[in-house]
């Protein structure tokens, strides 16, 4: 029989037979949870994680810590290495950041996220962190996802600016194939021709993980957006669409950031984005409007 040329092209798009094995829903319904203590990112409650893009030095980032442990937030996040467009732009403290994570781990109580660049840092970065983040850049270095996939912590991979979903799931593959199932996909916008905001928030990508892997999904409205009055609005949406976990930068001076300041929010501002998304969210989680959505 001829295929009927009118068939809508989008009908497969579903593929009954994926190739990210481990990281597909099929055969896995159960959501999986990640717990970094007794957080836990993919359960009933929204995780929001906060704090600079760069630890900048130990009283600044000890005061943003506790400014978000105030309003709610439930992990801190802050770069000792960070990944610049430009060589000559602040790279992050590096190793000396390290000790700022057990200051803050010791004075707030809270769980460290910071991104992870190289195999080189993995060792020493897994003894002062909680979560080590894979950022956008190298979403595609498979030795390092191999390499994160060993280390035994709870990983937040983010998705790269021109990456696919199916190429990220990809990704994420490489780390539960190590047999470390504690992975959370972070959507941070892509590059798009739209230059108005420093990327293009891909909503429908978190709506579309729900039905396609088990691995929670959060959202940084921050470098998706790139732009600080964008953020409350665009984190919003996102717990509309299903996002179980928020990312966002805040700084208490943010016109004198050493890096992202224009979309760092300000500490009175993340006490808003608190109150507007614990309200949003248990009318999305609560409803299981999430859940239903893979029928
Ligand atoms: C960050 O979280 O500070 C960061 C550099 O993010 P991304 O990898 O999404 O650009
Ligand atoms: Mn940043």
């Amino acid at each position: 029989m001829k295929d009927n040329p009118h068939k809508d092209p989008w009908a497969s798009y579903m593929p009954a037979d994926v190739p990210y094995k481990r990281a597909s829903l099929q055969g896995h319904p159960e959501y999986t949870r990640v717990r970094i203590g007794d957080v836990i990112i993919g359960g009933d409650e929204l995780v929001v994680v906060a704090g600079p893009c760069a630890i900048e030095g130990t009283e600044g980032a000890l005061e943003i810590a506790r400014a978000v442990k105030e309003y709610g937030a439930d992990l801190f996040r802050g770069g000792a290495f960070k990944p610049r467009t430009s060589p000559y732009a602040f790279q992050g403290l590096g190793d000396d950041a390290l000790q700022v994570f057990d200051h803050i781990r010791r004075d707030t109580g809270l769980g460290v996220v910071s991104e992870v660049m190289s195999i080189a840092q993995a060792d020493r970065m897994a003894e002062h962190v909680d979560v080590l983040q894979v950022g956008s850049r190298n979403v595609h270095n498979y030795e390092m996802l191999k390499c994160v996939g060993r280390m035994g912590k709870p990983v937040i991979l983010k998705r790269g600016f021109a990456t696919t979903v199916e190429e990220w799931l990809l990704s994420a593959e490489y780390i539960l194939a190590e047999g470390n199932d504690q992975v959370v996909l972070c959507e941070r916008g892509i590059r798009t021709f739209e230059p108005s905001t420093r990327n293009t928030l891909d909503l429908s990508a978190v709506a579309l993980l729900k039905t396609l892997t088990h691995l929670p999904v959060m959202v940084d409205p921050s470098h998706a957006t790139g732009l600080r009055e964008l953020v409350i609005p665009m984190a919003r949406a996102a717990v509309a669409a299903g996002a179980d976990a928020l990312m966002v930068e805040v700084h208490t001076n943010p016109d004198e950031a050493l890096s992202d300041g224009r979309q760092s929010i300000l500490p009175g501002q993340f006490e808003q984005l608190m109150r507007e998304v614990r309200r949003i969210s248990p009318i999305i989680r609560e409803n299981n409007v999430v859940e239903c959505s893979r029928e």
